[in-house]
C-alpha cells in the first residue's frame, strides 16, 4: 500500500497528547476489515472496563484507501471523576507507544473507546478531542455486553462522519 504524505495541519484546539505523527488523511476513507481481526480485543476491554469507559490506541498503517489496523493496545483511562462517560488517554502511554513505533512501518492511526449504556455515536466531548486523520471506533456496551462497534473520523468540515468497515478482497 502506498503511504500518503501529510496534507493537513493540526487544529488549534488543546489536546491531551502531542500531535499524532500520522501522515495523511484517507479520503473518502474506509477502515480495512483488519479491524475485525482485533474486534474481540477491544470488545473484551470494553466489557471489562464496564461501567467505566475503556480506551486505547489502534496501530497500523494509513493509505489513501483507508486505515489498516494491525494491533489494538488498551491504554489507561485517567479520567477518574467521570470515567462512566468520559475518557482521557494516558499521555505517557501514548508517548511510549509512539516512541516504540518510530522506525517501524506502523504508527498510531486511531483511538477507540467505549460508551457504557450509550449508543456508539460520538459525543460533543469526543468531537472536542478528536484529531484529523485518526479513526475513532466506538464500542457501545449495554449491561456489560459489547454490542455495536461503529467507526468515525473527522471530515474536513470538522464533523464526525461514519467510516464503513470494508471487506478485504480475498
Ligand atoms: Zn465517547
Amino acid at each position: 500500500m502506498e503511504r500518503i504524505r501529510r496534507t493537513w495541519e493540526p487544529h488549534e484546539r488543546t489536546r491531551p497528547f502531542p500531535k499524532p505523527r500520522i501522515s495523511g488523511r484517507p479520503e473518502p476513507g474506509t477502515i480495512a476489515d483488519t479491524l475485525r481481526l482485533h474486534d474481540g480485543k477491544h470488545r473484551c476491554d470494553a466489557e471489562q472496563a464496564y461501567p467505566q469507559e475503556a480506551c486505547g490506541l489502534l496501530i497500523g498503517t494509513l493509505s489513501a484507501a483507508g486505515w489498516n489496523v494491525q494491533a489494538v493496545r488498551q491504554v489507561a483511562n485517567l479520567n477518574t471523576e467521570r470515567a462512566t462517560d468520559r475518557f482521557q488517554l494516558d499521555p505517557e502511554a501514548y508517548r511510549r507507544i509512539d516512541l516504540e513505533l518510530r522506525g517501524s512501518q506502523q504508527e498510531i492511526i486511531g483511538v477507540y473507546h467505549s460508551h457504557p449504556d450509550c449508543p456508539a455515536k460520538p459525543s460533543p466531548t469526543d468531537l472536542g478531542s478528536a484529531w484529523e486523520g485518526f479513526v475513532y471506533p466506538i464500542i457501545s456496551v449495554y449491561r456489560g455486553q459489547a454490542s455495536d462497534v461503529r467507526c468515525w473520523t473527522l471530515g474536513s468540515d470538522e464533523r464526525f462522519r461514519s467510516v464503513p468497515l470494508l471487506q478485504e478482497s480475498p
